[in-house]
């Protein structure tokens, strides 16, 4: 098989989706599954619908486009603010974008109107984590605005936190935005279908045992694909973590010293070498091995390797790694757990095969939930050897 590949398992994923739907549906929380890590992938779209999410969502608008040629036809939601540039495009491909410019907001209106379709707009709140969001003070006047627009419906309001800034999720930012929602009803006479409270990172308060009052949506991406939750990266009960492998080719392994010689400057991406007192005090030798990939592929820091393996280091095609295990030889397969930023890089080059282990046809709701599955941690010798 072609190196390096990600395996990506959608029996697991549809698995790791299934109960999070279900645990959030018993709390009147839907579940809106995003696809950006995947690219949109069409296999992932299929798997997350048959879990039961209500709807999919993207941050960017080719990867929209990418599911609506597929005839992916569940409802899709824009969660990055659109370009300008894009509008068309973006009320053409999605039902719903996440807004904080009125100049965007009247834009997607023109397009609408020309286009003869309605568009959902869902207004973000900035709740302290300074990424995208307007003013809590400034909702109102917004919503006054957005509501004159012909062919824009106002869906409702959003939040996101612990992605800039590493804010968590709590009673004091939720009840906020619940407040923020009860207070444009009262003001506008209006409903808000949607208060959508957060990513991965809001999975621990919406399952906490407290009142959520009206958060009732959130946007699920990395705990499906990964089985954990991103505040502490701490495994989530009954998920699958392995779901998704990196797999990369033995293209040299030898016995070499521990330090450099020579004059010592910069490496490849500008960091400050290796100094040589904080390596070993002697310079012992030792079997260091090199993969066939490297920052074009991947995050190679955020690479969990097999046991017996240490990351020594990275340049754009290579990954360094010290080597306990003696056998290993060229040609060699090495798999690996990528974290979120590995996963997200993998799929986005070229380089990285894709392969798909469907589900299997036999679809069946998850009976007994799995246990955590121990990290693949093994690496297979290429047949050949
Ligand atoms: C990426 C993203 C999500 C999904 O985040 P995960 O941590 O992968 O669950 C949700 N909302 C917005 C606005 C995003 O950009």
């Amino acid at each position: 098989m072609t190196a390096p590949r990600l395996e990506i398992d959608l029996q697991k994923i549809q698995h790791n989706a299934a109960p999070l739907v279900e645990r959030l549906g018993d709390r009147q929380i839907s579940v809106t599954g995003v696809t950006k890590a995947m690219l949109g992938a069409p296999e992932l779209a299929y798997v997350l619908l048959q879990a039961g999410v209500s709807g999919l969502a993207d941050s960017r608008i080719e990867n929209i486009e990418t599911m609506r040629q597929a005839a992916v036809c569940a409802p899709i939601t824009l969660i990055r603010s659109p370009m300008l540039s894009q509008s068309e495009r973006v009320v053409l491909n999605a039902d719903v974008s996440f807004n904080t410019e009125l100049d965007v907001i009247r834009s997607l209106s023109v397009a609408a109107q020309q286009q003869n379709r309605t568009h959902g707009v869902v207004l973000m709140v900035e709740l302290g984590d300074l990424r995208e969001g307007i003013m809590p003070d400034d909702v109102e006047c917004i919503v006054r605005k957005v509501l004159r627009y012909p062919n824009i419906t106002l869906q409702g309001i959003g939040a996101n936190l612990a992605c800039r800034s590493g804010v968590s999720p709590d009673n004091n930012n939720m009840e906020q935005l619940s407040a923020i929602a009860n207070s444009i009803e009262a003001t506008f006479d209006i409903t808000l279908e949607i208060v959508s409270g957060g990513n991965s990172a809001n999975l621990n308060w919406a399952l906490a045992d407290h009142h959520l009052d009206r958060v009732d949506n959130l946007r699920l991406g990395e705990s499906i694909l990964l089985g954990c939750e991103p505040l502490h990266r701490q495994p989530i009960a009954g998920l699958y973590t392995d779901a998704i492998t990196l797999i990369a080719e033995v293209i040299e392994s030898k016995i070499k010293p521990t330090k450099p010689w020579g004059q010592i400057a910069q490496t490849a991406f500008g960091d400050a070498p290796q100094s040589s007192t904080s390596s070993s005090a002697n310079n012992l030798r030792r079997s260091q091995t090199i993969l066939a990939i490297g920052h074009q592929d991947t995050d190679p820091a955020g690479l969990r390797l097999p046991t017996g393996m240490t990351f020594l280091g990275a340049s754009s095609d290579h990954l360094i790694v010290e080597n306990a295990l003696a056998t290993v030889r060229p040609g060699s397969e090495i798999s690996m757990k990528p974290n979120y930023s590995a996963l997200l890089r993998a799929m986005t080059s070229p380089f990285v095969q894709k392969v798909w282990q469907p589900v299997e046809t036999v679809v069946h709701k998850y009976v007994s939930r799995p246990t955590t599955s121990p990290v693949r941690i093994d690496f297979q010798a290429h047949p050949g050897l």
